[in-house]
């Protein structure tokens, strides 16, 4: 170490002219001849960076040399170099290399005295401030050069920007793009290069190069890449050339380039120990700079009042945005910059979450009014076989009114929603009514003519087919059983701010005239009038079918006139209407059957036997079946 600092620092005298990283090429001709290539770079491109760099570099510039000045910008730019040079060195010597490096890029003058050679001192401590003492120093780079290295994020060989990777065997700033092309890996370099030349060894062995493992702890040479420097080869191949003709000349050049290259994965080991040190800790202070940052501003939300819009969009959101994640220190004095976007920002969820918050009031509402409408009509309704659901109602004006007029700091009770039921009732229901049942004269009338009237739809003959989505098996409705609105909507209601309604509608409904024909001769074969005879005195009637007799032992299967109906796959003239005694068989058999109706799709159950009216719960249970399980001995079929 002794021995280490004491050749470094005569070293760093030595060359205290080297320029800083964006100098010209005349400037990095004269440096030892292991300079790496970015210091050869076109003047061209390299003054277009450094004039991009030279703008983000003006804050840092203004605060090294001259902060709380009063004095124009411009002004203070001009000012620096006509200070005596002592002062300014001693001014520079407080700075860290990067600011150094940005203040090198301001003006021509800065940059000039900064690449002099009596600066040299200026970079030395300001790296050893750093913990860049002389024992870090190396033969090949200059002080500029190494806080280039350490500092400039721009890659070496194509100038794009956000170049993390230092590739320490070339001593250079790189990006993914050009690690491959610069940097071929121990397969790529035989495929790119002519080794096979190179007699007394592999020149591969001499060149710079950077091994890596693949898996952690690797078992086998495969797992390990060996990277090398093009550029190096490159030239590496020229100097062969010269001496290879000279063994001895050649035994001591290989020599030369062996130690050369021990000396530098020495050097080299140095400075990246340095450099992820310092990677860790500069990732951890930013780290602790955005937090601290987050937390100012989240507390100055909070106590301006936007809490609840903070609760709404989600803390982890909020602290995604991109005024908080920025690593940068923030305090009080900081709020004005930002003032405006977090305040908008706050106005949009505010918004949001007001429009959320009423949604969900409205949404509240519907549903009270839904179940006030299911009590009333427990209450109110004699039948139950026409009448209109929560969708049809939901739509009505003084039901909307109800709804969406009153404030929603006006709690809507009960007793009103009740009172806005009685007043429409009955009026409203035979106004529903009458709508739905012309709508359903009008699809007899398209298909049996336009003698159809109000009166056949309760014929035994009017039957309705729904189809709601292609596909789907016909379900067949009788009236009024067809006003029912489930069976004939699409189920797609939603209720809040700006509902969507889902009413009774004969869009999905046709008059089924293959039923129609089949009914009449149903109809006609126990005796009666089609056009006239209606579904409840058929129902009342109560024939029974069966199929006309086929195989003599074969079982005899009764049906009833609806249940002959439905069963197409029979022909009515196949059908015969069972005498007296056989009906009365038929009804005994189905009377000592178990007797489980699916009520599946039932509201409502009345009880004939007490007249009690069974409601559909909210659970969805009809609780009639176990009313008479528990008032009447139901005895299954098989007992
Ligand atoms: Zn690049
Ligand atoms: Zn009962």
């Amino acid at each position: 170490m002794q021995r280490k600092s004491s050749r470094r620092s005569t070293v760093a005298k030595s060359k205290s002219e080297g320029a800083a990283p964006s100098s010209s090429t005349s400037t990095t001709s004269n440096r030892g001849t292991e300079a790496s290539s970015s210091r050869s770079q076109p003047p061209k491109k390299r003054q277009k960076i450094s004039g991009n760099q030279a703008e983000a570099a003006e804050q840092p510039a203004e605060s090294c040399s001259a902060r709380g000045s009063k004095c124009g910008r411009k002004k203070r730019k001009t000012m620096l170099p006509e200070m005596p040079l002592d002062i300014l060195y001693e001014i520079f010597s407080h700075c860290e290399p990067r600011e150094l490096l940005q203040l090198s890029r301001t003006t021509k003058a800065v940059r000039a005295t900064l690449l002099s050679r009596e600066a040299a001192g200026v970079w030395r401590s300001s790296l050893f401030a750093v913990g860049l003492g002389p024992q870090y120093m190396m033969e090949e780079v200059s002080e500029p050069q190494l806080a280039h290295i350490l500092y400039d994020r721009f890659c070496f060989y194509c100038l794009c920007k956000n170049a993390t990777t230092v590739v320490w065997m070339a001593l250079a700033r790189c990006c993914k793009k050009c690690l491959s092309k610069h940097f071929p890996d121990n397969k790529d370099v035989l495929s790119r290069y002519d080794l096979s030349k190179h007699e007394s060894g592999r020149l591969t062995d001499i060149i710079p190069h950077l091994t890596v493992t693949k898996v952690p702890e690797a078992m086998w040479p495969d797992d390990e890449v060996i990277y090398y420097s093009l550029e190096h080869l490159k030239r590496y191949d020229e100097e062969y050339e010269t001496v290879y003709s000279d063994e001895k000349a050649l035994e001591a050049w290989w020599e030369e380039k062996e130690q050369c290259l021990d000396r530098w994965i020495e050097d080299r080991e140095w400075v990246k120990e340095w450099f992820e040190i310092e990677i860790a800790v500069r990732e951890d202070f930013r780290t602790t700079m955005r937090i601290e940052r987050q937390v100012t501003i989240v507390r100055k939300l909070i106590s301006l009042g936007w809490a609840p819009e903070i609760q709404h969009m989600g803390l982890e959101m909020l602290l995604a945005h991109r005024q908080l994640r920025k690593s940068e220190y923030f305090s009080e004095f900081d709020w004005p910059k930002i003032q405006d976007e977090m305040i908008s920002l706050m106005k949009v969820q505010r918004k949001q979450r007001l429009a959320k918050k009423k949604e969900a009031a409205m949404a509240k509402r519907y549903d009270k009014v839904r179940k006030v409408y299911d009590s009333f009509l427990q209450s109110h309704c004699v039948t139950f076989k026409a009448v209109p659901r929560f969708e049809d109602i939901a739509g009505r004006d003084e039901i909307r009114d109800l709804i969406h007029e009153r404030p929603l700091s006006t709690p809507l009770h009960s007793a009103d929603i009740r009172q806005a039921l009685i007043d429409s009732h009955p009026a409203r229901h035979q106004e529903w009514l009458g709508e739905c049942d012309t709508a359903l004269v009008n699809l007899m009338r398209d298909a049996l003519g336009p003698a159809a009237s109000r009166t056949d739809l309760r014929l035994a003959t009017t039957y309705f087919s729904a189809r709601l989505y292609s596909g789907d098996p016909r379900n067949l409705l009788s009236y009024p059983q067809v006003l029912d609105t489930h069976r004939v909507t699409r189920q797609v209601a939603s209720y809040g701010t700006s509902p969507r309604l889902d009413p009774w509608s004969s869009r999905y409904l046709t008059f089924d005239k293959k039923i129609y024909e089949r009914a009449r001769e149903l109809v006609a074969l126990v005796g009666k009038d089609p056009d006239t005879a209606t579904a409840d005195e058929m129902d009342v009637m109560d024939p029974w079918f069966e199929r006309k007799a086929g195989v003599e032992d074969e079982e005899r299967r009764a049906m009833r006139w609806r249940e002959a109906l439905y069963s197409t796959r029979n022909r009515v003239s196949h059908l015969v209407l069972l005498d007296e005694e056989d009906t009365a068989v038929a009804r005994e058999a189905l009377l000592r059957s178990e007797w489980k109706p699916d009520l599946s799709e039932c509201r409502f159950a009345k009880c004939k036997h007490c007249n009690k009216v069974w409601c559909r719960q909210p659970s969805g249970n009809l609780h009639i079946y176990m009313h008479l399980k528990a008032q009447f001995v139901i005895v299954s079929s098989l007992t």
